[in-house]
């Protein structure tokens, strides 16, 4: 594989629902190391387009691949394509680590507990070894001190912060986060915002929907406006923020910045 792979490379990629068409031939590659943010009206199709990228949606054509590994169908010897194994598709989507508006911690569990599940059960480190790492990882999100609460004492900024521990303790080549501060109210989205702005800062290739446009605006190296289901505009925040090709677009950003 050269160097230049894209860590993320989507072609054609197509999703219906029915009779309803909600991605329409999408093509991108994402380089390593950038931050790449969604914008788009609700229902465009951002949830969908993120939940291909790691399978959780099963796209109806076009390929995608991540770090220079195919997701989800391989391609046999007569060039038809199949549907990937499931543990091969178990394995590629370890590759990305998803943060959802609704944290989905497990309440029974404590915050540590949470964050390290999957590197036990999944990556099969022993306990000791996901303990220090887990709390590598609060520590990052500036939680140590609640590694032993569980979800329902800590505020909804820390149990995001917890979410986002726990899918960067599988150590993901890909950090995707689906509008991840909505719920939260804004005293709270600020911690939950500076903690993705040092991920961010530290190299991590992601994929943003949100609509914290000052979030996308300083910490985009690229932002696509998603109308739906195809890409209308794609391009640095300076671009998609100061002069948009696209009319709706233009509307759209500046909807919300008012
Ligand atoms: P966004 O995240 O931009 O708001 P979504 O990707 O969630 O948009 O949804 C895009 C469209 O696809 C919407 O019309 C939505 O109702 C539809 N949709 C999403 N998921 C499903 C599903 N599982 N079954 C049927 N329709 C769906
Ligand atoms: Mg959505």
């Amino acid at each position: 594989m050269p160097a230049s792979a894209p860590m993320i490379r989507v072609r054609n990629l197509c999703k219906s629902f029915g009779h309803l068409q909600v991605l329409k031939d999408i093509s991108l590659d994402v380089e390593q190391g950038t931050v790449t943010t969604l914008l788009g009206a609700s229902g465009s199709g951002k949830s969908t387009f993120l939940r291909c990228l790691n399978h959780l949606e099963k796209p109806t054509s076009g390929d995608i691949q991540i770090d220079g590994e195919p997701i989800g169908s391989v391609l046999t010897a007569d060039g038809r394509r199949q549907t990937d194994t499931a543990g091969n598709i178990a394995r590629m989507r370890a590759k990305l680590g998803m943060v959802f508006q609704q944290f989905n911690l497990w309440p029974h569990m404590t915050a540590l507990a949470n964050v390290i599940e999957a590197p036990m059960r999944v990556r099969g480190l022993q306990r000791d070894e996901a303990v220090e790492l887990g709390r590598a990882f609060l520590a990052k999100v500036n939680l140590l001190d609640k590694a032993d609460a569980y979800p329902a004492r800590l505020s909804g900024g820390q149990q995001q912060r917890v979410a986002i521990a726990r899918a960067l303790a599988m150590q993901p080549k890909v950090m995707l986060f689906d509008e991840a501060t909505s719920a939260l109210d804004p005293e709270l989205t600020v911690e939950v915002l500076e903690v993705m702005r040092a991920i961010a800062s530290e190299g991590t290739t992601m994929v943003v929907v949100t609509h914290e446009m000052r979030f996308a605006r300083d910490v985009s190296d690229r932002v696509l406006f998603l109308h739906e289901g195809c890409i209308e505009e794609d391009g640095p925040p300076e671009q998609i923020f100061g002069n948009a090709k696209s009319e709706r677009c233009r509307r759209f950003v500046s909807t919300v910045l008012n």
